[in-house]
């Protein structure tokens, strides 16, 4: 509250006369009334308010006193969930090979995370140890989105075939050594694309993952039957790796139209199995038969990147809407969403609404009404809801408003408002640059 003395100023002064609550010592900063809360974690789907202050989650209750708060938004008929976790995105954008995922193919993620509720994007090994740095100076350091990262196997990273094939650029003891110097920030190592016969890169990566003490994702490239998916998920992977593109078809994911037994072995000796939507891995006639066996995902992830998020995958709340299409329930698919990944890449303060987490929120609607939605190949599958981001914070901060739920009617505001602002819009829009540890 101590900013919010010296922050007076003429702008305030006609704000008071608005709104003279402003002038108390209020316990909150900001108060979410009348949601539907999902909160997986606390196992919590209910009508719930949540006050946020200095950037935590300060209480989830019914009916916290309107008085309490500086600001008081009216969520009602709305869900609030915690911020979503995507943890399969390619993010370096501005750099690299032509086509590659360190380079145009990447996207910017502040233009594409926020407004789909998302404050959190775990990179997927679009940088390996080479280029990590760089990555986090031209993009981690100035994001509003979280953003983390899996190392890639590869030094270079994802920068095409030739780079990606390289098994002389796989090396574990380095790769370790950068994740551990970014430690909390680098939350696993990923290998991706590899076409070869070998087990080479999957066992690099689970080296490092050792050395570093982090998880292992898994693209796990071109099929060959010298290294079968089922010695992959059984015999290769560790329990709490990740197998990422679940129903990508590619590598026999369903075997005579039934879920891989190794799957299922792999599932319960804990390996992850996460979607990887992206441009190349999702398919109906994969999906649908496999979430009817009940093998649905430990988490939902977009494999954002200007090819997939221009054709069958659109933003994560696109891919959730896919399970709620399949018959999923809206609780299941928040928890794969936020705090199944959360844990997956063991930042367990994030991707629920504890007292005390970080205040990441998103605010959502379901729209009923007929919509379709589209795989890797192009089929279509009809579903009646989907849902919308209205509102997204970020450390407590809203980071993206569509409706302007948080903002003041224009007649409202003093007369000249262009140039007297709003000192609550001030005091809840963040700064650009973050600061680590992420
Ligand atoms: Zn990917």
């Amino acid at each position: 509250m101590g900013t919010r003395t010296v922050r007076l100023s003429a702008a305030f002064a006609l704000a008071l006369a608005i709104a003279p609550a402003v002038a108390q010592q209020q316990k909150y900063d900001l108060l979410l009334k009348g949601g539907h809360v999902v909160d997986p974690k606390n196992q919590l789907s209910a009508v719930r308010d949540v006050a946020i202050a200095g950037g935590k989650v300060a209480l989830v209750a019914s009916n916290i006193a309107a008085a309490d708060a500086s600001k008081v938004v009216d969520v009602s008929g709305l869900y609030v969930t915690p911020g979503l976790v995507d943890i399969h995105v390619h993010v370096f954008a501005g750099t690299g090979e032509r086509g590659s995922y360190a380079g145009d193919n990447s996207v910017y993620p502040d233009g594409f995370t926020l407004r789909a509720g998302v404050t959190t994007v775990v990179d997927a090994g679009s940088s390996g140890w080479r280029s990590f740095e760089d990555f986090k100076d031209r993009v981690i350091d100035r994001s509003k989105t979280r953003v983390l990262a899996l190392l890639n196997i590869v030094g270079a990273g994802m920068r095409g075939a030739r780079f990606e094939n390289d098994l002389a650029d796989m090396e574990a003891k380095p790769t370790a050594d950068m994740a551990l110097r970014h430690k909390g920030i680098v939350v696993g190592i990923k290998t991706a694309h590899y076409a070869g016969p070998e087990w080479t890169p999957v066992e690099r990566a689970v080296e490092a993952g050792t050395i570093a003490n982090v998880p292992v994702m898994v693209d796990f490239g071109t099929n060959h039957a010298e290294r079968p998916l089922a010695d992959l998920v059984t015999k290769k992977l560790r329990p709490g790796d990740i197998y990422t593109h679940m129903y990508s078809g590619l590598r026999n994911e369903l075997v005579d139209g039934h879920v891989n037994p190794g799957m299922r072995e792999g599932r319960q000796r804990g390996v992850i199995f996460d979607v990887g939507h992206g441009g190349g891995s999702f398919v109906w006639r994969i999906a649908a038969p496999a979430v009817k066996e009940g093998f649905v995902p430990d988490s939902i992830s977009t494999d954002l990147h200007i090819g997939s998020m221009n054709a069958g995958m659109k933003d994560m709340l696109n891919v959730m809407d896919k399970f709620l299409a399949m018959g999923q329930s809206l609780d299941q698919v928040v928890r794969w969403s936020t705090w199944n990944p959360a844990r997956e890449i063991r930042r367990e303060e994030l991707g629920h609404l504890s007292v005390g987490a970080p205040a990441d929120v998103a605010v959502l609607s379901v729209e009923k009404g007929r919509f379709g939605f589209v795989d890797i190949y192009g089929a279509r599958l009809a579903g009646t809801q989907k849902l919308v981001c209205e509102l997204t914070l970020r450390d407590g901060k809203v980071v993206y408003d569509l409706n302007g739920l948080t903002r003041q009617d224009w007649t409202t505001l003093p007369r000249d408002y262009r140039q007297t602002g709003d000192a609550k819009w001030d005091a809840l829009t963040p700064a650009p640059v973050r600061r680590d540890p992420r």
